[in-house]
């Protein structure tokens, strides 16, 4: 959990390449679904576009799909892989996943079927000021979803991914208006998502208002005791 643009892609993206764990990012997967042209595609653009949230079911539906598709890729029967999974995959991140109660739910629901647990909620936090800050800079590689910002973190050829070498891109809601309404939906939907985790034991509260390497050290504190 976290506003948009405190950091959460980039911490998980961070976390998974130094633990060798998969990132599951919604709004990666929800963009994938938006380009490919279909009815559902589009109308998942212009939601998305809007600043508001996507089906509950469908991104929940999305996410079960990929934690299935991981479970197969590391040769685990269909209804079985739970017990092998996190002894051959470490582990994986929820990147923007839950972000509604009806979503926290499901994800229990899930997990229980599939014989997984929740190790811990990240709850990323950034003031409005870095936020604004952070968005209006931030471009990320049309093709491999790799993020930089202009200022921040600089890609090595302007305007080209250090990993694929292909195109950088302004993602549409990032423009100033549909932030504001990400924000408001961010703090009426997910914000009580906090207290959720808090209550179950599993809240770990990040400072994202510094420099990448200062946010990571911050991370790798309230790693200290998560298995
Ligand atoms: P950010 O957290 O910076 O807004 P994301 O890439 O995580 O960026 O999400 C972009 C958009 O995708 C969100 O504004 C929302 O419309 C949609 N989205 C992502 N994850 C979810 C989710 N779990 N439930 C509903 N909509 C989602």
């Amino acid at each position: 959990m976290g506003p948009p643009g405190a950091g959460k892609g980039t911490i998980a993206q961070r976390l998974c390449e130094s633990h060798g764990l998969a990132q599951i990012s919604t709004g990666d997967l929800l963009r994938e679904e938006a380009a490919s042209g279909t009815e559902l595609g589009n109308k998942l653009k212009a939601i998305m576009a809007s600043g508001q949230y996507a089906d509950d079911c469908l991104v929940a539906q999305l996410v079960e799909n990929r934690l299935r598709a991981l479970g197969k890729k590391k040769g685990f029967a269909e209804g079985k892989f739970s017990q092998g999974f996190l002894r051959k995959q470490k582990g994986f991140i929820l990147d923007g996943f839950p972000r509604t109660s009806a979503q926290a739910e499901m994800l229990e629901g899930m997990l229980e079927k599939l014989g997984l647990k929740l190790s811990a909620a990240f709850d990323v936090e950034a003031s409005d000021k870095t936020i604004i800050e952070r968005l209006s800079g931030r471009r990320s590689c049309g093709k491999c979803g790799k993020i930089y910002h202009v200022k921040n973190i600089p890609p090595k050829v302007a305007g080209k991914c250090d990993a694929c070498g292909s195109s950088l891109v302004q993602r549409d809601d990032d423009r100033p208006e549909t932030v504001k309404k990400r924000l408001e939906t961010y703090r009426e939907k997910t914000a009580p998502l906090v207290k959720y985790y808090r209550e179950k034991g599993l809240l770990k509260i990040i400072d994202a208002n510094g420099e990448i390497e200062q946010n990571m050290e911050n991370v790798k504190k309230t790693l200290k005791g998560v298995e």
